[in-house]
């Protein structure tokens, strides 16, 4: 597996996908803390308020990079249990959406909606806890992206060469 591929988070072990829109009302405090998802026999109880659900009702979409959690995956994890994540879809691949802490924390940034912000994971990893502007921010996911193309680029000219290598063994 390339870096490239492993870099992409896809639903790992989905047991259900819904658009955003029809989960995300569900996750309000006056609603019901559970709800129930039938997928084949098992009944899924998924808890539904979390401060990240809050984050994302109030908006789905990355601060930095504009991309749209509208994917609701049902992932489980290897002990059975169920949660909720939100992707965005970008160019056809999953993204994972992340609530960002604005002043991180490990320099004290509270633990409140007020420093609450979403972010698509491939920004906020770049962010760290940098206390980067929005436009540094956006240059550095724009320099990330010319590396990822850059390295691209390099397989595919080393692909090349192997081939003609090969075919040159065989002629
Ligand atoms: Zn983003």
């Amino acid at each position: 597996m390339s870096k490239q591929s492993r870099r992409r988070r896809r639903i790992k072990n989905p047991v259900a996908a819904l658009p955003a829109n029809e989960v995300l009302p569900y996750t309000t405090s006056d609603c019901p803390e559970t709800m129930k998802i039938t997928v084949g026999d098992r009944v899924h109880v998924v808890k539904m308020r979390s401060k990240r659900f809050n984050c994302f009702r109030r908006n789905c979409k990355c601060v930095n990079c504009g991309c749209e959690g509208t994917v609701m995956g049902l992932d489980m994890n290897r002990e059975g249990y169920v949660h909720w994540n939100l992707y965005a879809e970008v160019d056809g691949v999953l993204r994972l959406m992340t609530k960002d802490h604005i002043v991180p924390k490990s320099k004290g940034g509270a633990d409140t909606q007020s420093n609450f912000q979403t972010m698509c994971e491939r920004c906020n990893k770049t962010k760290s806890n940098l206390s980067f502007t929005p436009a540094e921010l956006a240059e550095m996911v724009g320099f990330q992206d010319s590396i990822a193309s850059l390295r691209g680029k390099m397989g595919a000219l080393v692909s090349k060469v192997k081939l003609r290598e090969e075919e040159h063994e065989h002629a």
